[in-house]
């Protein structure tokens, strides 16, 4: 049995979880240690079950729980390789404990437990940001957040994926529109910034092919001002063509899905 959770995603805090069995990996740590142990009994997931913990980047909503949940747990937590090469201060102030940090490199599974773990290149604002593939007992897990471009590796990782954590950031008007400086505006927008609702559906159409997997999508990472579930779930009844599941994360709301 597989059970997985996105322990809540969005602004205030992105953390995800996949179990199987009695082994399971965390993804970021945006929460608390509190707060992440909390999200993980709600889902049936006992905390102990946690192998280690995998960062995608250095942003606080995806790491700041990091530092506390390798001191108090003393589990690994992995991180690029590039990131402890250049001794980034972003890095170091998270105060990951040095028997705690491990590293991965680019393209090459990582062996915890049942999964095997694969970093990806994303093109976000932060160095060395990446996206996982996960594979556990013929399930193959995406997630795929904070880019600002989709590129034709992640399309190919998409088309395999059992279970896609998709981000839909923003909605194109909402964000031109709405109450953000226009730096900020053109960060996101840019390609080193956040997918929008039309990149993301873009990105399904694109992976929908050769595939008879009935696939589940989590739309993630929606901004609480620049996007909406209602607006977004509007976007997909009009456009989307996807025979799978969808669901869609409201900001900071819990999600959990499972295989029998
Ligand atoms: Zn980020
Ligand atoms: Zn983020």
């Amino acid at each position: 049995m597989i059970r997985y959770t996105v322990l809540g995603s969005g602004s205030s805090g992105n953390s995800y979880i996949i179990m199987q069995e009695h082994a399971s990996l965390i993804f970021d740590a945006g929460f608390s240690l509190s707060d992440m142990k909390r999200r993980a009994s709600q889902a049936a997931i006992p905390f102990e079950s946690i192998q280690a913990m995998f960062i995608t980047h250095m942003h606080p909503d995806h790491c700041r729980g990091a530092g506390v949940f390798s001191r108090k747990t003393a589990l690994p937590v992995y991180v690029h390789e590039s990131l402890v090469q250049e001794r980034r201060p972003e890095l170091e102030s998270l105060r990951i404990s040095t028997e705690s940090l491990r590293t991965f490199p680019l393209g090459a599974p990582v062996q915890v437990g049942p999964f095997a773990v694969t970093a990806f290149a994303t093109s976000h604002d932060s160095p060395h940001s990446v996206g996982y593939r996960i594979a556990v007992d013929g399930k193959i897990f995406l997630l795929l957040t904070d880019t600002g471009k989709v590129t034709d590796e992640m399309r190919e990782l998409a088309k395999q994926a059992d279970v896609l954590f998709l981000e839909a950031n923003y909605e194109r008007n909402m964000l031109q529109t709405g109450p953000y400086p226009l730096y900020l505006k053109r960060r996101i927008a840019g390609e080193w910034g956040h997918l929008s609702n039309d990149d993301a559906i873009g990105l399904l159409h694109d992976c929908k092919a050769e595939s008879d997997r009935h696939r589940r999508v989590y739309f993630c990472h929606l901004s609480k001002t620049n996007n909406d579930p209602s607006v977004l779930a509007k976007t997909c009844g009009a456009r989307l063509d996807w025979d799978g599941e969808i669901t869609i994360c409201a900001n900071n709301h819990q999600y959990t899905g499972e295989f029998a």
